[in-house]
């Protein structure tokens, strides 16, 4: 075959392969097997191979591009993506169509057409072709600006890449979801790899879409669904039932069971009869969107700020059962929190088995007065796990005991804690066996200790071997044992043992990011290292009883952090870790760095009120600079407050303490001569 003759080929097995695309995915009436249609692929791929230069961005065979590089971009949507106003039964329903009528001034007895169709719960996007191509794909985002996803949104196998027409410009938009069975698939694959599960196959949509490797999203088969043509060259059609059947025309996928109604009764049966079977559909449905059919009309009602009058979400109520509730066991998160979980009579629900059920947390249970031995009502949402809404009080056996929350983790048997503020119970424990692979990954993270060696891979033969059970044993392990595990080998064996060596002597303020301890960040650990300096001065502070006050001093420490810090290394398994990484050799001290130099070496500086020349972040950053440390409030200890425009609270206590108070005008001075 000559280049001539392959360019025609080419073109030939493109036109006749996005036909039977459209053929098989949008019409369901395919006219070769897929074996038949897996060779015309193939044919086009080797010419492709052959001939690269022939290659076109709209070839079936392009489907999965490059990475994204950086971050997803912004793009403002052409007009807003409005959400939708809820119904929850008949009556809410008929007030929504009476009050269309009064507002578009229609006599109350006068029919209009409704357009049904599934509420599939999943992501909305934006899709632009322009000259019959695929031009653009974003997400709904806030509504008036959303994220661009053409990448992960091209490898949608019914989302042809380009259209039956060559239209100047279309916009449509429509639904992008997870089947059932896909779903059920991606977590159990999941699950298998010890990866985090995705809560429902909306958030799975989601999370997919923003992937920014395109060769990660095509094994999960996404499919999208339109429900809006926005506009077809520039026109859009009279009704908007004519302009989904437009958009299914051109090659785009809408939903089958779409139906359009002259009157509110078949309405309500249409919704009654999917309401029955939601289970057999192979997508998960929470309800259906009703809308008005003719566009003139919808125009004369517009749309309030956050949503069009014309359409509603008639929502289906939630699935129940009740079941008995035998006894109540408590699972340890990754993250350390505790969560009771039901352990029920099997009962059947929404089209499973059910035997187990979230009660959230402990406060929830007393709540809502739930007890072992009650008959319970179960739910299933839009989440994989059920719920237990709450007891049928009037069924509860004599002498029925509250669940008690746990003192000790199950896990570990440590002693859990409660911060304030919060409802969960956790688990603060790093070694302990629920969190450890957790902390483990963290503790080796780049802006941690730096363990490059350290995979995810790894880590799990560490554990499964029983070589690793806290932090500090990776600083007992030997080359020779490590070099016995899979995919090891005694080089990278010797290189881990060498990064963990150099990784010893990483800054206290690395030590403290790298523990995991709850809302001590990067910055958080960095202010309390420079405060002080070694981990025993920092240790003997947390013996003092106003610690937690103390550390809520220092700047950028807010009464949480300072609380969490307080509390881990108050606890036994947080002092245990701390002795033992000392005991191997880790020194845990910050190096006294150039901050500590600089014309105001050691001053200790406020800053109040609103400066002029600088922001407030400048002036800190200048002022560190130059050696001097920033806090948060004024105390005896403080050399001097700066203060701006409008002061606060600080300069009445400086001037109480005889604090010395200078002026924006000051600062230059001070930084140049720091006197
Ligand atoms: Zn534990």
């Amino acid at each position: 075959m000559n280049r001539a003759q392959a360019e025609r080929r080419a073109r030939d097995l493109r036109d006749e392969i996005w036909r039977h695309r459209y053929l098989y995915y949008v019409l369901a009436e395919p006219e070769i097997s897929d074996a038949e249609y897996d060779e015309l692929e193939k044919q086009l791929a080797e010419i492709e191979r052959d001939y690269p230069d022939l290659v076109t961005d709209d070839s079936p065979t392009q489907r999965v591009g490059h990475p994204v590089g950086g971050e997803l971009p912004v793009v403002a949507h052409s007009e807003p993506m409005l959400s939708l106003d809820n119904a929850y039964d008949a009556k809410e329903l008929n007030e929504w169509l009476a009050r269309l009528k009064r507002v578009a001034r229609l006599d109350e007895a006068s029919p209009v057409c409704l357009l049904a169709e599934h509420k599939i719960d999943g992501v909305s996007v934006s899709v632009i072709y322009e000259q019959g191509r695929l031009a653009r794909v974003v997400s709904r985002g806030d509504g008036r600006v959303g994220e661009e996803i053409t990448a992960t949104a091209r490898t949608i196998r019914s989302l042809p890449l380009r259209l039956n027409q060559p239209l100047r410009h279309v916009e449509a938009r429509g639904e992008v979801f997870f089947p059932k069975a896909a779903f059920e698939a991606l977590n159990e694959r999941r699950a298998a790899e010890g990866q985090s599960l995705f809560a429902n196959p909306r958030n799975a949509a989601a999370g997919t879409l923003r992937l920014l490797d395109p060769r990660q999203v095509a094994d999960r088969p996404l499919e999208l669904h339109f429900w809006q043509a926005v506009s077809v060259d520039g026109s859009t059609p009279a009704t908007h039932s004519a302009g989904l059947d437009a958009l299914k025309s051109l090659g785009l996928l809408t939903n089958p069971h779409r139906a359009v109604f002259a009157d509110i009764e078949p309405v309500v049966d249409y919704i009654e009869t999917w309401r029955r079977r939601r289970n057999e559909l192979p997508y998960e449905i929470d309800g259906v969107v009703l809308k008005l059919d003719d566009l003139e009309l919808q125009r004369r009602v517009g749309a309030t700020s956050k949503a069009p009058r014309w359409a509603v979400a008639y929502k289906f109520p939630a699935e129940q059962a009740t079941s008995r509730l035998l006894r109540v066991v408590v699972q340890v998160g990754r993250t350390g929190v505790l969560t009771p979980v039901a352990e029920l009579e099997p009962t059947r629900l929404a089209g499973t088995t059910v035997s187990r059920a979230t009660l959230h947390n402990f406060e929830e249970i007393a709540r809502k007065d739930i007890r072992i031995g009650d008959t319970v009502i179960v739910e299933k949402g839009g989440d994989v796990i059920p719920k237990v809404v709450g007891p049928i009080a009037s069924r509860r056996p004599r002498g029925a005991l509250a669940p008690s929350p746990p003192d000790l983790c199950p896990v570990c048997e440590e002693a859990v804690v409660k911060q304030e503020g919060e409802v969960a119970v956790r688990c603060i424990n790093p070694s302990c066996a629920a969190r450890l692979k957790e902390s483990l990954r963290h503790f080796a993270r780049r802006a941690a200790m730096d363990i490059e060696g350290l995979g995810p891979a790894l880590i799990e033969q560490l554990i499964d071997h029983e070589l690793v059970q806290d932090v500090a044993d990776l600083y007992r392990l030997e080359a020779e044992s490590v070099a016995a595990l899979d995919r090891m080998g005694e080089k990278s064996a010797d290189k881990l043992i060498r990064q963990l060596e150099a990784s010893r002597h990483q800054p206290l303020h690395r030590v403290l990011f790298a523990l995991g301890i709850r809302h001590v960040g990067d910055r958080a650990a960095r202010v309390v290292a420079r405060e002080f300096g070694t981990m025993p001065a920092l240790l003997e502070l947390v013996d003092e009883k106003d610690a937690t006050e103390r550390l809520a001093e220092l700047p950028d420490i807010g009464p949480e952090t300072a609380s969490s810090l307080v509390g881990f290394l108050r606890s036994h398994a947080g002092r245990r870790l701390i002795d033992q990484l000392a005991e191997c050799g880790l020194v845990m001290e910050e190096p006294r760095s150039e901050t500590s130099q600089g014309p105001l070496a050691g001053k200790r500086v406020v800053i109040t009120g609103t400066l002029e020349h600088y922001t407030r972040d400048e002036a800190k950053r200048l002022l560190e600079q130059a050696g001097a440390r920033l806090a948060g409030s004024v105390s005896a200890k403080t050399d001097f407050l700066i203060a701006g425009e409008h002061p606060g609270s600080k300069l009445k206590r400086a001037e109480q303490l005889g604090v010395p108070v200078l002026g924006e005008a000051d600062l230059d001075r001070l930084l140049s001569e720091g006197t």
